[in-house]
């Protein structure tokens, strides 16, 4: 079984080709389990998929796919957040989500929580992590204390929570999963980008605080004033080579904006902050 598989483009084919043969895996005795709907993990499976083989994947990301996900529509909601017009018209042509996204139609044998994928002497268990994306699912092995994790906990780089539409919120998913991970009895973590590591409370620790230290950051900012997301964003430190946030890629502005989206509507929720539209543009301040 193959976990996630890469962005729909020809260097990810080649080096996918290169480690199967070195692998020797027949790929018409291969099946998929797909963490989580990004591009860059599901891109891939339609030019692996054969007759033979099943994609394992989970129900609510499943459903957003055959929704259709349009970039229009996350376009209209990074203006509403104050992007602006002439940078949105880079995220138009740019967004590697959709430039490297698979075309074909997918069957998908969807699985959730506790339901177990048995491979000679390994069952993995299903464990829903809810909050990167909105179905994220990972593989645990209790035998061996393997933990698949996809994109919800990387070593050391903080997997992205954004929000581009108002029917959820990310962040409070995203911190109950962390902890509900927290209590498995894990010794090593596969995660879907860098490198494997061990102790992953340690980890879920720092990650929590981050988001707790974003989250104050933001109250900290709208203390000066009432902000659209954009905005909030600009004013964000972030983890980057660029001096300012003018010279950011058009691309790393959209990420952040996503992210100051997320952290915003879980603030709302809670009561701290609130929301108005003024000018077409949604602007927060503090309660
Ligand atoms: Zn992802």
């Amino acid at each position: 079984m193959i976990i996630d598989t890469g962005w729909n483009q020809q260097e990810c084919m080649d080096a996918m080709q290169t480690g199967l043969r070195e692998l020797g895996v027949d790929i018409t005795k291969t099946d998929f389990f797909i963490t989580h709907l990004h591009t860059d993990h599901l891109g891939l499976v339609a030019s692996l998929v054969t007759d033979t083989s099943t994609i394992y994947f989970n129900q609510p990301d499943a459903e957003r796919i055959k929704a259709g996900i349009f970039l229009d529509d996350l376009i209209h909601s990074a203006r509403l957040n104050g992007f602006p017009e002439k940078e949105l018209q880079t995220v138009s042509h740019s967004h590697p989500g959709f430039r490297f996204r698979s075309k074909k139609q997918l069957t998908f044998h969807i699985l959730g929580g506790d339901d177990a994928i048995i491979i000679s002497d390994y069952a993995f268990y299903c464990v829903e992590t809810p909050g990167h994306s909105k179905g994220h699912m990972c593989l645990y092995e209790p035998s061996k204390k393997v933990f698949v994790a996809g994109d919800h906990i990387l070593s050391d780089i903080t997997p992205t929570v954004t929000l581009w539409s108002d029917e959820w919120d990310p962040l409070k998913e995203y911190l109950r999963s962390l902890d509900k991970v927290y209590e498995l009895d894990i010794e090593l973590v596969l995660p879907g980008h860098r490198n494997t590591f061990r102790n992953p409370r340690e980890r879920i620790l720092e990650l929590k605080l981050h988001h707790q230290k974003r989250l104050d950051e933001i109250i900290s900012i709208l203390e000066k004033g009432r902000r659209n997301a954009f905005q909030v964003a600009s004013r964000m430190t972030w983890d980057i080579m660029y001096d300012s946030w003018d010279l950011f890629p058009v691309m790393q502005k959209w990420f952040a904006t996503g992210e100051a989206i997320a952290h915003l509507k879980y603030l709302e929720e809670k009561g701290t902050i609130h929301k108005e539209i003024e000018e077409q543009r949604q602007v927060y301040s503090l309660n």
